[in-house]
Formats: C-alpha cells, structure tokens, sequence
C-alpha cells in the first residue's frame, strides 16, 4: 500500500494562513505556505504546525493537496508579537507531541523555519530520533548588528541558533550571504549547509501590460510610477526611498509626473495608528514637501500585487539588511527593474546593470541617481525588465526549490523518496551546492 513519506514543518509564528488574512505575514509565510504545496505535489504529505493564534481556528486546516496546517495551542489563542513567544515553545513542543500520539502520525522529517522552531525541532530530534532540516529566515546577530537596541529579540536567541546549527542534521541558507554568516558567525559545519534560495510564484507574478495595470488601479498613464510593496518597518528603510523621491523630484521640470507607491501595513486601508511606520513615512514626505506624490495602498494579497509592481516604471527595495528579500523577486517576475540596496540575499538575486540595479543602503541620492537614469531611459527599463523576468524563470521558482528541498532530504539516508504518482512531474534537480562536498 502506498504509505507517503510525511514530513512536518514547524513555523511558530507565520502560518500560511495569515497570507489569506488580514494580518502582516512576510517571506516566511510565502516560503512555506509554497514549500509545502510544491513538496505535496512531489509526492510528500506536510503538515505545518503552527501556533493557535485565534481560539476560533480550527485544528486542522486542510490547506492544499496534501498539505494540512495545525494549529497547536501553546499560549494564549491570540495574536501575541513575535518576539513575545519564546516562553511558549515548550508548550509548543508538548501540543506537537501530544497531536502526533493521539493520532499516531508519525513524521520521517522535520523542517524548521525560524530559530524558536529551531529549538523545538531540536528538542523532538532528541526525543523521536527524527532528522531534521532547519531553516533560519533570519539570523540573531545580525539583527542584533542592524537593529542595536531597537532589537527585541528574546536575549536566549543567539544562544538557541548556536544550538540548533550544531544539533540538526541539515542547514538550509538561502544566499551564500547568509552560508558566510552561519559558518563565520555562528561556526556551523559547512558540510551541513546546503544553499538554495527561494522563489517567486511565476504563474501569479507575471507581467500585466502597463496601460491594463494602472487603468486597474486608476494610475495616469503618462507619470513615472516607483513601487515599493513590502512590509512596513523601520528596516525596510522606506523613508530612504521617500527621501530619493524628493531628490528625483527636484531634477523634474513636471513634478506632477511622479508617483511613489507604497504597498503594504497591517491593514487593507493604509492606517498610521495600526501601522505606525506609515505614519512616520507621512510626515516624512509633508516635511519634504512631496506629500501628494506619494501613495499610500495598505496590505494587499498576493494575487493582485501583479498590477501593482507591474504599474511601476521601477520597483524599489532599500533595506539596511535582507536576508533574502522575495519583494525583489516578484518585480522581476513582473517584467519591472528593480532597484535595491546591496545587502544580503538582494546582492544574489538583482544582477546589478542586467535585471536592475544595487545602490548603497542609506544612501537616497545614489538611489536618486538610479531612478533619475531609469525615468529619462524608457528602453533600459523594459530591457532591464525582460532581463528580470527571464533571470526569475531560469533560477528562482518554487519547483526548483521543492525538487532541491527533496533531493536534500533525501540525501539523509532515513528519508525515503516519495512514490510519485503519474501525473506528476519528476524534478531530479541537484542540490545547487552544498559547501564542503
Ligand atoms: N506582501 C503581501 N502583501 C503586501 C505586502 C507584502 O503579500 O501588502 C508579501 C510580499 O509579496 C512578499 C512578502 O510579503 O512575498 C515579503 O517578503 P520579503 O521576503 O520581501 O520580506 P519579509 O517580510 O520576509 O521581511
């Protein structure tokens, strides 16, 4: 009989469902609610745990083809901050048990996604003897390095990554930026480490004609359109790009040909109190004296942010750090230059003068000088942009990244290789590289 190789992700705080909400999810949620349902499509069974959030939420969530998401308790059932949660994982650690021994599944593998998931997937390693993939997202110390003291990180957390990279039995990381910061700041064992980066969702990113796009979002043809999507944190460093509009702006004989549009918060109406980075950014830009060029859109789902990047001339990332960044990504699987800081997982995707262009953090007027280039060159835009789109469709899908997840299980030798049923496609990727072998 056929019996599927189960796997279980475990993702305390970003559950796919947040995505379909109308709360703030970030790449985590995308990473894994598209993980999961491509594993699925390769044979695999996942559950993903994650923390009840909401006494209404059912248990089980069947998700996907073959893809459930469980909702432990662990906590009190409601939105709680993130950096609050680190008292509950031993709660959390417990439900996981008690959900696998009431209904008797057991999991042949167990992948991470943070560092808090890290530990409680550590802690049932040593209890099931069950090998484990994990996955950061994000690392402590360098947090620690961009944020200082604005950094509310549990203080345990550089302690519990240091554990974890010892104690399981792979690493994913995503950029070979983020391979150097677990092998020198942390001493992981690179033999460990796999890098293979995320994805973009070509078939709901793609390019939508520009004139359809901003005709949709009731944009004027004839303005030079900036867009940042993305959530709304000081990080983000999007007062950097209000600060570069005000700059293009002055070099602009037709100042009302300039739109900056700012996608994102925690509401679907942009809401300075919900969302108080939206606040800081408009006085910001009444301070600058551009206040009616730019556009505040609010939290938009996934599904109809294709219109938004594609009614950009230009897509505009400049955050201090960015561990790998899938804003970047779905702007060029829009057909859009994207134009963003050169840190971390940034510097790996944008091909710097092919698909876009990488500028220094903190820097508005080299980002100016960019978007100033970009506004009197119509042509390199759309080369740029095709560019863009190709790179994501020949390295960045989610496919490439299930068949490289797969085939990184698969090299732990308890991890059997799913029965793929016919109708699925069989994607014998390679590991992209796994430093040391
Ligand atoms: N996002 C979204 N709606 C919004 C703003 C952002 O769905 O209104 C998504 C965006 O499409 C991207 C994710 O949030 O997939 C942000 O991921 P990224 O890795 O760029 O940054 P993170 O939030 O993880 O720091």
């Amino acid at each position: 009989m056929y019996k599927p190789v189960r796997i279980a992700f475990l993702s305390e705080h970003a559950s796919p469902a947040a995505l379909r909400g109308g709360e703030d999810a970030g790449g985590q949620n995308v990473y894994v609610d598209e993980v999961s349902r491509n594993l699925a499509r390769l044979g695999y069974s996942v559950d993903v745990f994650t923390r009840r959030d909401n006494a209404e939420m059912p248990e089980i969530i069947d998700w996907a083809p073959g893809v459930r998401v469980v909702n432990l308790t662990a906590g009190p059932e409601s939105p709680l901050l993130k950096d609050d949660l680190w008292p509950y994982m031993p709660a959390f650690r417990e439900a996981f048990l008690s959900f696998a021994l009431r209904d008797e599944v057991s999991y042949e593998l167990i992948h991470g996604n943070f560092w808090m998931s890290g530990w409680v997937a550590a802690e049932l390693k040593q209890r099931l003897d069950v090998p484990v993939v994990q996955i950061f997202h994000a690392m402590g110390k360098t947090k620690r390095l961009h944020q200082g003291k604005n950094d509310h990180s549990p203080r345990a957390r550089i302690a519990v990554e240091t554990r974890v990279i010892r104690d399981v039995d792979r690493l994913i990381a995503q950029c070979p930026n983020e391979l150097s910061e677990l092998v020198d700041d942390y001493g992981a064992d690179p033999a460990k480490i796999a890098v293979l980066p995320s994805a973009v969702n070509i078939e709901i990113f793609r390019p939508v004609p520009q004139a359809e796009a901003r005709a949709f979002l009731k944009i004027n043809p004839d303005e030079f359109v900036i867009v940042y999507v993305g959530r709304m944190l000081p990080r983000k460093d999007i007062r950097n790009v209000v600060r570069a509009t005000a700059l293009l702006l002055q070099r602009c004989p037709e100042k009302e040909k300039v739109r900056l549009l700012i996608v994102g918060g925690e509401t679907p109406e942009p809401d300075p109190v919900r969302t108080p980075e939206i606040g800081e950014l408009q006085r910001l830009a009444s301070e600058m004296g551009i206040a009616e060029r730019v556009q505040f859109v609010g939290k938009r789902q996934q599904d109809t942010l294709r219109y938004f990047y594609s009614a950009g001339d230009v897509v505009v990332t400049t955050p201090w750090y960015e561990p790998f960044g899938l804003t970047p990504l779905e702007g060029m699987a829009c057909g859009r230059p994207v134009v963003g800081s050169a840190v971390g997982g940034i510097t790996f995707t944008i091909k710097d003068g092919e698909t876009g262009f990488l500028v220094p953090p903190r820097d508005p007027q080299a980002l100016s000088e960019r978007l100033y280039q970009l506004l009197c060159e119509p042509a390199l835009r759309v080369s740029l942009g095709k560019a863009a789109r190709e790179r994501v469709e020949h390295e960045f899908t989610w496919r490439m990244v299930a068949a490289r997840t797969a085939a990184l299980y698969e090299s732990l030798a308890m991890v059997q290789r799913p029965l793929i049923l016919p109708d699925q496609p069989t994607l014998d990727l390679p590991i992209p590289s796994v430093a040391g072998r």
